[in-house]
């Protein structure tokens, strides 16, 4: 078996970016991607709406959540976004910048990603199995034993033994690539943390993160595919308050769209550590009790006699309104100049902070990611090197990091694969 040998567990957007920056730094090394799924890049084709948000145009430590922000900033600043725009310019993909920062390929489509991964990677004559799922994972006196379901390993080099319809691979190297939990039917299952506490790590408790959210009651129903700029928080005993700002989807559900799944990690992680958490939302975006108060008292005095839900339509969408004044029990066709201070106070406090009764989110089934994972300070971020199993390597998902919507995920699955390729070869 030669030395350099490397197996990467996963073929997702972490571990064929890792397979590609160490192949080519080191041409000739034996390179082999082993991957569960019968075919690679599901979550790649189904990100961003089906057009991949590949990274975006500022990326900080502090769009993530999860394990140690040193470690994260010195990741990310390994392979910053312009090194990652120029990558993908040398792959063919050409990115350019959307609203909020978020960048796309210029082809519009998740596809051109995908197939420029694969693309550079069978230039670069790395081995890629699909159909390969790992159920172990051993090591002993420095050589790595990796057991996988056998399907098709044609024209691989490594040694590799069958028995009983499993193979077992080894090499001196191994990179953990499995992602986390989200969208189990993408081949991201988990099993990744297994294999990792197998060699002596530990996990986060992990939740799905970036998911919608279900309420209970009817009144989101017939708001269902209305889309509005909100405030919304998470609060509760014992955890500090978070708030994101952003655009809000209503749904037959509950509530989606980014400030909504940008907010679901941080319920979640309350609900986990057994804290009651209530998410609320203020439709007045920058505007509180106060000035919100005066926003109203300004209106009806501007145009006493217009309805009151034809003037709170200049506040929110009119659909909205309406369902407002509904759930309050006030007449929508009452002159605004008209409305009492105790009416006015309740219209307030629903534009300013209407709790939604969220009973559970959507779960991993359609989470964009997964919060908790493999801890960072068990890894080295010099080189993503396990610092529980030398040899070993842990990228993208699966670690103890989520980034916010944006396209920050992927960025830490190219940064944390450039960090560990270069470990890898290093070693
Ligand atoms: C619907 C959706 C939309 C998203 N949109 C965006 C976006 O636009 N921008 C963004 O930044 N992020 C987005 N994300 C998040 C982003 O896709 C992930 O964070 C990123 O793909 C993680 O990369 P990864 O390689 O670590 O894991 P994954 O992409 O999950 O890849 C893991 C791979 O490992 C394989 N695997 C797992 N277990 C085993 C095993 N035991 N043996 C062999 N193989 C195994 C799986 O089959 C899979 O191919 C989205 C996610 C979803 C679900």
């Amino acid at each position: 078996l030669g030395e350099n040998d490397c197996v990467i567990v996963g073929g997702g957007a972490a571990g064929l970016a890792t397979a590609i920056f160490a192949a080519r730094q080191a041409t000739g090394r034996q390179i082999v991607v082993l991957d569960g799924a019968k075919k690679l890049g599901a979550k790649i084709l189904i990100s961003g709406g089906g057009r991949c948000n590949v990274t975006n145009d500022v990326v900080a430590p502090e769009d993530y959540c999860g394990g140690s922000r040193h470690v994260i900033r010195r990741v990310l600043a390994a392979l910053p976004v312009e090194q990652t725009i120029a990558w993908f310019r040398e792959l063919g993909v050409a990115l350019h910048v959307e609203a909020g920062g978020k960048l796309f390929p210029d082809s519009h489509r998740a596809r051109s990603v995908l197939d420029a991964l694969i693309a550079e990677a069978n230039r670069l004559g790395i081995q890629i199995f699909t159909g390969n799922r790992v159920t172990a994972l051993t090591h002993q006196d420095g050589l790595f034993r990796i057991t996988t379901t056998s399907d098709s390993q044609e024209g691989c080099t490594l040694t590799r033994r069958a028995s009983e319809g499993a193979v077992t691979w080894e090499a001196r190297r191994v990179v953990l690539a499995t992602g986390g939990l989200s969208v189990p039917k993408t081949g991201s299952d988990g099993a990744g943390y297994c294999l990792a506490q197998a060699l002596g790590h530990s996990t986060v408790p992990t939740t799905p993160a970036l998911v919608g959210l279900l309420l209970a009651g009817d009144f989101h129903a017939a708001l269902s595919g209305l889309s509005h700029d909100v405030e919304i928080a998470v609060r509760g005993d014992g955890i500090s308050t978070v708030c994101t700002r952003g655009s809000l989807l209503w749904t037959h559900f509950g509530v989606s769209g980014p400030a909504v799944l940008d907010i679901s990690r941080h319920w979640h992680r309350a609900e986990l550590n057994g804290q009651t958490a209530t998410v609320s939302i203020n439709m007045l975006p920058g505007l509180r009790f106060d000035s919100g108060d005066r926003r109203l008292v300004e209106l009806s005095r501007l145009q006493p006699r217009s309805a009151l839900h034809n003037a709170l339509a200049t506040l929110v969408p009119a659909r909205l309104a309406d369902a407002l004044l509904a759930k309050a029990d006030i007449d929508p066709q009452q002159p605004v100049g008209q409305l009492g201070r105790d009416d006015r106070r309740k219209i307030l406090t629903m534009l300013i902070d209407l709790p939604l009764p969220v009973r559970a989110s959507r779960g991993y089934q359609y989470a964009e990611v997964t919060a908790g994972g493999v801890p960072l300070d068990e890894i080295n971020p010099a080189t993503m090197e396990s610092r529980k199993c030398p040899g070993l390597y842990l990228v993208g998902e699966i670690l103890d990091v989520d980034g916010r919507i944006g396209g920050f995920n992927f960025q830490w699955a190219w940064s944390s694969a450039w960090v560990a390729a270069k470990g890898v070869l290093d070693k």
